[in-house]
C-alpha cells in the first residue's frame, strides 16, 4: 500500500508510456517488501530543469533519465560518477542529502549480463559495433573495467570524427587500447570479431525494419565467445541465431535492461534486485 512514508522513484524522458522500467522496479520493490513506488513522467529536454527542481523539492529518493534527456540533465546535478562524466550521459540519479549524484548504469548493466553468463570483461578482447548511446556506454564501461582491448566500429557519418576524439581521450585516460574503425571495412570487422572474447552489437540492426540483417557473419563466430545484442525485441535477433548456430554464447538485450535497473537499485537503496524473479514476472522468463 502506498502511504505517507512511501519512497518515490521515477523515470523522466519522452516518450515514456511504453517504458518497462515501472514494471521492473515495482516488481522488484514488491519482491523485496520495500515501501517504494516507481512512476513515469513525460519530460522533454526543455522541461528537465523544472523536473529536477521538482524532484529535489518533493524529496524523490532517486530517478532514472531516458531519451532525450540523458545529456540535458547533467547541468542540473551536483556531481557525476566517473562513468557518467566520460559518457556525457546520465540514466540514474541518486539523492544524497541535498545533493543529486548522476550515474550511468547502461554499460555496467550490459557487462553484468555478460558476467552472469561467465564472461569477465577484465582483460578481455571486446568488439563493439555501434557508438550511439548504448554503444558509447558499453565501450566506455569496458575500458573503465579494464578490458584488454576494445575495437569499436561505426558508420562513417557525421558523428565519426567526434566519436574518434572521444575514443582517443578514453584510451589516454584508461590506458586501454581502444580503436574506432568504419563498420564498412569488412576485413577489419571480421578480424576484430574473430579475435574477440565478447562481441556486442549496439546498433538498431536486428530490430524492425532491419530484423533480417546482422552486422556479423556466422563463420566469424565460435564457441567460447559471448555474443550480445542490445536489441531485445525480438528476443532472438538474427545475430543471436547465428551465434547459437556457431556454438557461441548468445546473450539478448533483456539482460542489459534488467541489470541496468538492478544496478540503479543498488545505487539508490543498496539492495540486490531479484533479477530472475523480476525477469519471470515482467517478461515471462
Ligand atoms: P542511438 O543513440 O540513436 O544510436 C543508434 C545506433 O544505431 C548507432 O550506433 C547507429 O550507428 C546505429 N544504427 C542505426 N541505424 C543503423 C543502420 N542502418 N546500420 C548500422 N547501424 C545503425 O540509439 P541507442 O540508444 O544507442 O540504441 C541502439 C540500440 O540499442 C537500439 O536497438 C536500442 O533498442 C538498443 N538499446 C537497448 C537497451 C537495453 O537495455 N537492452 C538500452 C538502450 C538501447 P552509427 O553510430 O554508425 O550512426
Amino acid at each position: 500500500m502506498i502511504s505517507g512514508r512511501t519512497k518515490a522513484f521515477a523515470l523522466f524522458g519522452s516518450p515514456v508510456e511504453h517504458s518497462l522500467s515501472p514494471a521492473m522496479h515495482n516488481a522488484s520493490f514488491a519482491e523485496l517488501g520495500l515501501d517504494c513506488v516507481y512512476l513515469c513522467h513525460d519530460v522533454v529536454p526543455s522541461a528537465v530543469a523544472a523536473a529536477v527542481a521538482g524532484a529535489r523539492a518533493m524529496g524523490f529518493a532517486g530517478f532514472n533519465v531516458t531519451m532525450p534527456c540523458k545529456a540535458a540533465v547533467i547541468e542540473h546535478l551536483d556531481e557525476l560518477s566517473p562513468a557518467a562524466r566520460l559518457m556525457g550521459a546520465v540514466n540514474t540519479v541518486k539523492r544524497e542529502g541535498d545533493r543529486l549524484i548522476g550515474h550511468n548504469t547502461d554499460g555496467a548493466g550490459l557487462l553484468r549480463s555478460v558476467a552472469e553468463r561467465g564472461f569477465n570483461v577484465a582483460g578481455a578482447d571486446v568488439a563493439v559495433i555501434g557508438a550511439g548511446g548504448a554503444g558509447s556506454a558499453v565501450f566506455t564501461q569496458a575500458a573503465l573495467d579494464g578490458a584488454g582491448r576494445v575495437s569499436v566500429f561505426k558508420r562513417a557519418n557525421a558523428s565519426f570524427g567526434p566519436t574518434s576524439q572521444k575514443i582517443a581521450a578514453l584510451s589516454e585516460r584508461t590506458g586501454v587500447n581502444l580503436t574506432l574503425t568504419d563498420v564498412a571495412d569488412e576485413a577489419a570487422l571480421e578480424r576484430a570479431v574473430r579475435e574477440a572474447d565478447i562481441v556486442v552489437d549496439a546498433t538498431r540492426v536486428g530490430m524492425a525494419p532491419l530484423e533480417s540483417q546482422s552486422n556479423v557473419r556466422e563463420e566469424w563466430l565460435r564457441p567460447g565467445q559471448a555474443v550480445v545484442d542490445t536489441v531485445y525485441h525480438p528476443r532472438e535477433t538474427k545475430l543471436l541465431a547465428l551465434a547459437a548456430r556457431a556454438g557461441a554464447t548468445p546473450i539478448d538485450g533483456l539482460g542489459m535492461l534488467l541489470w541496468q535497473a538492478a544496478i540503479a537499485e543498488e545505487i539508490w537503496l543498496d539492495v540486490a534486485m531479484p533479477v530472475d524473479r523480476v525477469r519471470e514476472a515482467v517478461f515471462g522468463g
